[in-house]
This record gives structure tokens, C-alpha cells and sequence, in this order.
């Protein structure tokens, strides 16, 4: 094919027009002029949830005040979005709540998975995990005390790491350095052929790909409600448990919510069944409303088209810096294999950081994570093929030139 034809902006635009998902975008408020490549550390507002949150403040909270625990159902708000939730990650609608944030979620699950294997010490936990996963298994094992311990392994090492000592593995389905995606049915089943439960981190895999918890008996997973979910900054987060472990489960954390009649208030405590359980304190309603007006998003999408069209955006972002790019410093950061990478794809540059600012500057978001890689999410419900297209022409021309070289694309953030 010539080169004119097989990599052109007009290619684009005719991968625009086939995506069966194309119409998704109309829900989302992104800025003009905007290509936004970090749905994975803030996903955009909806449309529908910008309404629900003013409706909540204006109407429910301000208006009706205390009547709206039962008038506006906001009690079985965290089961309700977690049911809409468990269609995304392939489980049933009684085995996801919404609540907490990811950390605490991972904290009670952990806690509970090693509850649940007694005589076993043993959490294992990734090595390259993201780091709060790590700080709060070992936070666990700590307060357990001896014998318990940590282990941290690489996923590949899995069959040494793991023994009959093993309570509990850790592990992130999509890395959110380098966008690996583990093969979570073959892990959970050498996992489990040992004896121990699994626990998946789906922070960055939950609303970007066809997660499937059921198929796979996974036993345990938590996940992120800001990224791929779109629910707003700081949302609530959400937690899975396979129906058969949940009567089983005991919380660390045995909050009033997570009674089975919180408004009797008695003093002995009788967990709620199921998953409600894992329910601590009130729910934020402000932030569930708008997580659960914002999972709508998904009205209607199948997650088969979600997971094609997820590849062939990160497909083209590397073919194209690779015909565009060469010789201007970049190395491939994730799996060249669209089936071995999650909604992301990432590069290393020597001066990452400051090629991100001035990628920014010119109005298309990535982020940076240290020592040199750079961030490029790949949201499929509002990406359009061409963004991926102007992404790379930017990046071209800020290496070529030297643009980032600019003292005003040094200064860092305290986030980034
Ligand atoms: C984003 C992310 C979290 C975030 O946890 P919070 O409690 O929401 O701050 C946790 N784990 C992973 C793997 C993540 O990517």
C-alpha cells in the first residue's frame, strides 16, 4: 500500500466512520480542541452525570434533605451501582458493591481473604504492583504479625512463589506502568490448583476491556470507579466477591452500613448478606450518584466492540509513531501485541516529563510516570481514531524540533 493511503489522517477518519461505538462520544463533555489520553487516571464527565449530580444537590439533598435516604433510594445506591457495575467485569449483579475507595476495598478483601485460609501466612502480592497494593498487604501482614508474611513476585514466577503457605495472591490485571495485561484465567487456575484465593485489581481494566470474573472463578477483585469508569474525581471504588465465598467473608472494617439492619442499632454486630457487608460507613451520595448516572455511558455497548476498538486504537498509536517517529528517541514501553496490552500504550523518552508538558500544552493529555515513560489512555467509549492521529503528529513535531526543550515544560506538579 502506498504510503499516502495507509497512514493518513483520511484513514482515519474512515476508522471513524466504521466504529460502532463512534455515537458513544455525544455522552461525554470533552473540551474543545481537546485529545484526552488520560481516561485511566481521570476518566471525563458525562453529560448524564453532570445533570444527576445537580439534580441530587439541587432537588434530592436540597430540597428533600433526610427523605431522600428512602425517597430517592440513595440507601441501595451501592449495591445498585454495583450491580451496573458487575455487568462490565462479567459477574452477577449480587456479587459487586460500590463503596470505599480501591485501597480500602483492597485492605478488607485482603483481610478477608486470609480470614478464609486459616493455617495459611502467605500473601503474595506483585512485585511491580501499584505501590498502594504493596503498602497495604504489607500493612496487613504487620498487624498480623508473625508468622505472616509478604512475598512479592513477579507474575511470571508465580509457580515458585505460591506454595501451601499461601493465603492470598495480588494482582493487577492491566499494569499501570507498562499496560501489560495478565492472562487472568490461567493465573486464577494455577492460583487456586494450589490452594490459595485470588485477588484482581481491575483499576485498570474495568470499563476499558471484556473482564470476566465469572468465567474465570476468580475469587476476589476490586477495582477503581475514576478511571475507566468515569465516575469523577476521588469516586467511589467498587469490590467483587464470587457468590459461593461471600456468606464467608468477614470485614475487617464491620461498620454499622454492613449490618444487616443498621437502623435497629444493636450492639452485636451481624453482618448484611453478601456482598452489602463490605459496606463500612455512609456512602458519599454526591459522588455514587454521579458514578451511577455515569456508568450509563455503557448503556447499550457491547464489551466485544469495547475491547476491538481498544486495540485498534493502540494498534494504529504504535504503527503510526513507528512509520512517523523514527530515529527521534522514543522506545516502545508496552506489548507491541494488542492481545498482551490493556487501554494504554506507553513510550519511554530520556526527557519524557518534559515531552508530556509540551504534548499538553499543545492540548493532547497523556501523563508521566518516572523514571522516562510516558502515558497514553485509550478510553474506546470517546476516543476517536483520528485523536490517535494528531497525538502522533504533535509528538513528531515537538521531537523533531525540540520543543520540549522549553525551561517552562520542566516544573513539576505536585500530581502528575
Ligand atoms: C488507581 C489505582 C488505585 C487507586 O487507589 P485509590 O484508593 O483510589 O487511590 C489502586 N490500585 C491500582 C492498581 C490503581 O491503578
Amino acid at each position: 500500500m502506498p504510503m499516502a493511503e495507509s497512514m493518513s489522517r483520511s484513514r482515519m477518519e474512515g476508522e471513524d466512520r466504521r466504529d460502532p461505538l463512534a455515537e458513544v462520544r455525544g455522552r461525554f463533555v470533552i473540551p474543545r480542541g481537546l485529545r484526552y489520553f488520560d481516561g485511566n487516571s481521570l476518566g471525563p464527565l458525562t453529560h448524564g452525570a453532570r445533570e444527576r449530580l445537580l439534580r441530587v444537590v439541587d432537588v434530592e439533598w436540597g430540597q428533600d434533605l433526610i427523605a431522600g435516604w428512602n425517597d430517592h433510594s440513595w440507601i441501595e445506591l451501592p449495591r445498585r451501582v454495583g450491580a451496573k457495575i458487575a455487568r462490565l467485569v462479567g459477574a452477577q449483579d449480587d456479587e459487586v458493591v460500590s463503596c470505599d475507595s480501591t485501597s480500602v476495598n483492597l485492605y478488607k478483601l485482603l483481610a478477608a481473604a486470609v480470614d478464609l485460609r486459616p493455617g495459611r501466612r502467605t500473601v503474595v502480592c506483585q512485585a511491580d504492583h501499584f505501590p498502594t497494593d504493596i503498602y497495604l498487604a504489607r500493612g496487613l501482614v504487620e498487624l498480623l504479625g508473625e508468622p505472616h508474611r509478604l512475598v512479592l513476585a513477579d507474575p511470571d514466577d508465580l509457580d515458585d512463589a505460591v506454595d501451601d503457605d499461601t493465603a492470598v495472591v495480588c494482582l493487577g490485571h492491566v499494569d499501570f506502568r507498562n499496560g501489560r495485561l495478565l492472562d487472568m484465567g490461567e493465573l486464577t487456575r494455577r492460583i487456586q490448583d494450589r490452594g490459595a484465593l485470588t485477588l484482581w485489581d481491575l483499576s485498570h481494566s474495568a470499563g476499558a476491556l471484556d473482564v470476566r470474573l465469572g468465567e474465570h472463578g476468580v475469587d476476589m477483585a476490586v477495582g477503581c470507579g475514576y478511571k475507566f469508569l468515569n465516575g469523577g474525581p476521588g469516586a467511589p471504588a467498587f469490590a467483587y466477591v464470587r457468590r459461593d465465598l461471600q456468606d464467608r467473608v468477614r470485614t475487617p472494617l464491620p461498620g454499622w452500613l454492613g449490618h444487616r439492619d443498621p437502623f435497629a442499632f444493636d450492639v452485636e454486630y451481624v453482618p448484611a448478606d453478601g456482598v452489602g457487608r463490605l459496606v463500612c460507613g455512609t456512602p458519599p451520595i454526591l459522588a455514587m450518584a454521579t458514578l451511577d448516572a455515569a456508568l450509563d455511558a455503557f448503556d447499550g455497548v457491547d464489551l466485544g466492540d469495547l475491547r476491538r476498538k481498544s486495540v485498534a486504537l493502540g494498534d494504529h498509536f504504535l504503527s503510526l509513531v513507528e512509520a512517523r517517529c523514527g530515529g527521534l528517541g522514543l522506545e516502545l514501553a508496552c506489548p507491541r501485541d494488542g492481545a498482551e496490552r490493556g487501554s494504554q500504550v506507553c513510550l519511554r523518552h530520556r526527557e519524557g516529563y518534559g515531552v508530556m508538558q509540551a504534548l499538553i500544552h499543545r492540548r493532547v493529555v497523556g501523563d508521566f510516570r518516572p523514571p522516562d515513560v510516558m502515558r497514553f489512555g485509550l478510553c474506546p467509549l470517546y476516543t476517536r481514531f483520528v485523536d490517535v492521529w494528531d497525538a502522533v503528529e504533535s509528538l513528531r513535531d515537538i521531537l523533531a524540533t525540540g520543543a520540549w526543550r522549553d525551561e517552562r515544560f520542566r516544573r513539576r506538579g505536585v500530581v502528575t
